[in-house]
């Protein structure tokens, strides 16, 4: 657990992650000890925005001179909606997750932090990816898999937001009413509630090769302890959160950043 601040009292610090909740993050741990083992005097913090007031508390860290943020739920789309310049993939997704304070650009690096953890498995050209939720990480996950190639499977709880991220990120996905992992190689859940969620899965259909990727971290959740019990791979989202962390940190400072240094740091949270 990081020491969280509220916006109103942000200390001096330079990089943050902002979310309602931020508590669970390991952003902090993480970042901060690669700024300490690469001897760079900056400090990176966890702050708390609610949702109302995202664009007052973005402000404010501006004001107090931040570079950069990274942010959670539920902040995510929102930020896309209100930020001045987006990436080109960040717009299309319609959804942020890094943030640089100085010039109020935003980007995406779940999107490309997921995909550099998808090469160890392999998967064939093309081959079926399930996503169970449609909210800020599943918009850029589905769009970045599409670009690449892969077939797409959603369920989501509210269906109609599913079939309506698939429309508006321009993809081409298949929509269930419940989560079917029948010839899927990966199913990845994107989903994320106050405590971990429980999914309506049956998991007879699922190859015996899928592998059960769950973007949470820090804990073992009722998707991954069900996935284990069926004899099925699983991976957590600290890889993810590792890339994906570091490629913002390398866009802020302009240096490359030792993934090794940061996972160390996070790995004992490990559930
Ligand atoms: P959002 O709040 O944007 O989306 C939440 C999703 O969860 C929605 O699809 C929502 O469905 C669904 N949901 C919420 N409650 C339930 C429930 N009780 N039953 C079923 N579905 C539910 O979250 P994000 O996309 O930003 O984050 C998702 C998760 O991924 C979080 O745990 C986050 O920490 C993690 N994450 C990890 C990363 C990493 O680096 N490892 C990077 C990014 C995210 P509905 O549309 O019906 O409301």
């Amino acid at each position: 657990m990081s020491e969280v601040f509220d916006w109103k009292q942000a200390p001096k610090a330079d990089f943050a992650v902002i979310g309602d909740p931020v508590g669970h993050s390991l952003s902090p741990r993480m970042h901060q000890a690669w700024l300490d083992a690469a001897g760079i005097d900056k400090r990176y913090v966890a702050i708390r925005i609610w949702s109302e007031e995202l664009e007052e508390g973005v402000a404010r860290l501006k004001e107090l001179g931040y570079i950069g943020l990274n942010a959670t739920l539920p902040h995510k789309e929102r930020l896309a909606d209100f930020l001045p310049q987006l990436d080109g993939f960040a717009q299309r997704a319609g959804a942020v997750n890094t943030v640089d304070l100085r010039t109020m650009w935003g980007c995406n690096t779940d999107a490309p932090g997921f995909l550099a953890t998808l090469d160890e498995f392999e998967l064939a050209p093309g081959a079926r990816i399930h996503l169970l939720g449609a909210g800020g990480s599943a918009r850029a996950i589905a769009l970045a898999l599409s670009a690449t190639g892969f077939r797409i499977r959603i369920w989501n709880r509210t269906r109609e937001r599913a079939a309506e991220m698939a429309e508006s990120i321009g993809i081409e996905a298949e929509i269930v009413d419940m989560p079917d992992f029948a010839d899927c190689a990966v199913a990845v859940n994107c989903t994320a509630g106050a405590s971990p969620v429980e999914l309506p899965i049956c998991w007879d259909a699922a190859p015996k090769q899928l592998v059960a990727y769950d973007l949470m971290y820090g804990r073992d959740t009722p998707f991954l302890e069900q996935a284990k019990r069926e004899g099925r791979a699983t991976r957590d989202g600290l890889g993810m959160l590792v890339e994906q962390g570091a490629l913002a940190m390398e866009m802020w400072l302009g240096e490359p950043v030792d993934r090794s240094v940061m996972l160390a740091a996070v790995e004992q949270q490990r559930g």
